[in-house]
């Protein structure tokens, strides 16, 4: 397998980038030499729920300029003529089972939402689960994601089942308390419901988490889903992580078959 696409790039417009060369035109350039065909650009953006900035005066989102610069971005690929097709999207975010950061109306302006539902990390907005045991945590993931999935706000289910925040460094332990059929349960959902499921490389270069990660995504194939691949890249010196994604796909029986029509090969 050849990995040809990566649809999760963050350019400088995402705060986390800092890399003033994480631009479209340098990921075309570095990515269009290697034979790619299509790149999806991510950056974050989200809608804010009600009241967030009465209940949480220090958090710094996204601002309305951020989704002006991504359609700009949009309008500007679309009159480009680059060397590989460049699509529009953005990650948006998810903050409780009842509160997504993302809208229908947002899916349609954009070519690729991008939904995760486990950024846990994000203390001060994400809502963190009462049982903070492993099992806990386990719980509380793939309820996030079931949600995720249903609410039907982004195309792509990004970076599941990794328990950022509290045991980011202990993945195995937390998704070993979700059993084979609540994963397949929640994958079928998700494939119902039209999400594609992500292979994100950036997750994947961590061996703890490529280790965990093979028997949720060997289910995965199993309940029919359909995957799309990406690097989650922030910066441009990091466009070189895809031949692990190949080596993961084979090891869970993903074939190129599997992969979503939302990716242009
Ligand atoms: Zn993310
Ligand atoms: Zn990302």
């Amino acid at each position: 397998m050849k990995i040809v696409n990566d649809y999760h790039m963050h350019t400088k417009l995402s705060p986390c980038s800092g890399d003033q060369e994480a631009t479209i035109e340098n990921f075309v350039k570095v990515l269009a030499a290697k034979g790619f065909k299509s790149i999806c650009i991510t950056d974050h953006y989200w809608t804010l729920p009600e009241n967030i900035w009465e209940n949480k005066p220090n958090f710094k989102g996204p601002f309305p300029e951020t989704l002006k610069q991504i359609l700009e971005n949009k309008k500007m690929v679309e009159s480009t003529d680059f060397p590989l097709k460049v699509l529009i999207g953005a990650e948006i975010e998810t903050y409780s089972p009842d509160c997504i950061g993302g809208t229908l109306e947002l899916k349609e302006m954009l070519d690729v939402v991008l939904l995760p539902t486990d950024h846990f990390h994000l203390t001060s907005i994400i809502q963190q689960p009462e049982d903070h045991s492993f099992a806990g945590w386990g719980k509380h993931m793939m309820k996030f994601f079931i949600a995720g999935a249903k609410s039907r706000v982004g195309h792509v289910l990004a970076h599941p089942f990794i328990p950022m925040g509290e045991h980011h460094d202990k993945p195995r332990e937390v998704l070993d308390t979700v059993s084979d059929a609540e994963f397949f349960d929640a994958l079928s959902i998700a494939n119902e419901y039209g999400n594609a499921i992500e292979i994100n490389s950036g997750c994947l270069v961590s061996p703890e988490y490529y280790e965990s990660l093979i028997r949720p995504f060997t289910i995965a194939k199993k309940a029919g889903c359909k995957f799309t691949v990406g690097s989650d890249t922030h910066r441009l010196a990091t466009l070189d992580r895809y031949d692990i994604i190949a080596q993961f796909c084979s090891e869970c029986g993903i074939t190129e078959d599997d992969f979503s029509d939302i990716m242009i090969r």
